[in-house]
């Protein structure tokens, strides 16, 4: 059978995946697992001392997962995770830590990630903490370069997700214009290699429009970067009302109201329409040869909404192809139709 090499993914917590899930997802033509969760102790690294136990039992675990035909990208920490001890943000002493601290997780993790995302988001303030988007960009430079230097053949990246700027309208863009500022500083600098360019984005969820808006979206995002584009995060939730006129010009908080702002085609947000979702945007990925994978988030629904805290809360509780029983949604029967008909992709 004829494969692309398109890498679809999700995603999980690869600590607690059951045999059925793996069963479903090479059913599903799903490879890639994307992890944060890499159990870095950057004080013992900075001290000088062993990594903990637990680092090396995701390694191992991460080898068995390789060993059944899983893929990874893995993430490196983001400025809010940076720990005291790497020195004082935006000072010399401190990205020169975090070029040393992502020389060793690449080293470490040779042969077992494939790609690697240098942090997450620092468009968003929450993630960049008290960087200037200079010292983003400086930052994020830091992590490529020791990434790099190991001549690892993994992919490196980052990723992005206040683009197109819409300043006002999405949390966290302003006038500053986030997203392109910091994609401008990495992409266009000619001394840096790049494998690729992540984009995070949720057009019919957490942004105005559906899925049709990925079609401008990655033709802009691909004549900003000019590099291969792989989608790091998209999703839509299967639950959750509407906000009326009135909730949405006050501007309320989809966990406060319980409803959401946006969604796609104007068909609510339904396991129906989540899976009318996954449809659309796959074929438009298809038709995108620069556009090289997609990582759909997420494998399952949640008990409890992480935002608000609040079990039930349908704003981060529905976006899984699974459901809490892990038994396939209609996303999930849809994201499979995606593959088969797309990317003809089957895992052995
Ligand atoms: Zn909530």
């Amino acid at each position: 059978m004829p494969t692309t090499p398109f890498l679809t993914g999700v995603a999980a917590d690869i600590g607690h995946l059951s045999d059925q899930d793996k069963a479903l997802m090479h059913a599903a033509g799903i490879r890639g697992l994307r992890t944060g969760r890499l159990h870095f102790d950057q004080e013992k690294f900075l001290s000088g001392e062993p990594q903990p136990e637990r680092f090396h039992a995701i390694k191992a675990r991460m080898a068995g997962l390789r060993a059944e035909g899983f893929r990874f990208t893995a993430l490196t920490p983001s400025p809010f995770e940076i720990v005291g001890k790497a020195g004082v943000p935006g000072s010399a002493e401190y990205f020169e830590n975090y070029r040393r601290m992502c020389a060793f997780l690449a080293a470490e993790f040779d042969g077992l990630a494939d790609f690697w995302q240098v942090a997450n988001e620092v468009d968003i303030w929450i993630f960049r903490a008290t960087l200037t988007l200079d010292q983003s960009v400086a930052f994020l430079k830091a992590g490529i370069q020791g990434i790099k230097s190991t001549g690892t053949k993994a992919k490196v990246g980052i990723n992005i997700t206040l683009f197109p700027s819409l300043p006002g309208e999405v949390d966290g863009n302003t006038e500053a214009h986030e997203g392109v500022y910091i994609a401008k500083g990495v992409y266009h600098d000619p001394e840096l290699e790049l494998d690729f360019a992540g984009f995070d984005s949720y057009p019919g969820t957490w942004r105005k429009g559906g899925a049709e808006s990925w079609d401008a979206y990655l033709d802009e995002f691909y004549a900003l970067t000019k590099k291969p584009i792989i989608i790091q995060e998209f999703g839509y939730s299967s639950a959750g009302g509407m906000m009326t006129a009135e909730e949405d010009a006050g501007g309320i908080y989809p966990c406060k109201a319980g409803k959401w702002r946006f969604s796609s085609g104007g068909r609510g947000h339904t396991p129906e329409a989540q899976a009318r979702f996954i449809e659309e945007s796959f074929a438009t990925f298809a038709r995108k040869p620069f556009v090289i994978g997609a990582t759909y988030y997420r494998w399952t629904d949640q008990t409890v909404c992480w935002q608000c805290k609040q079990p039930g809360c349908p704003v981060e509780t529905a976006w899984g192809l699974l459901d809490l029983n892990h038994q396939p949604k209609p996303s999930y029967e849809s994201y499979k139709a995606s593959m088969q008909k797309h990317f003809c992709r089957r895992v052995p």
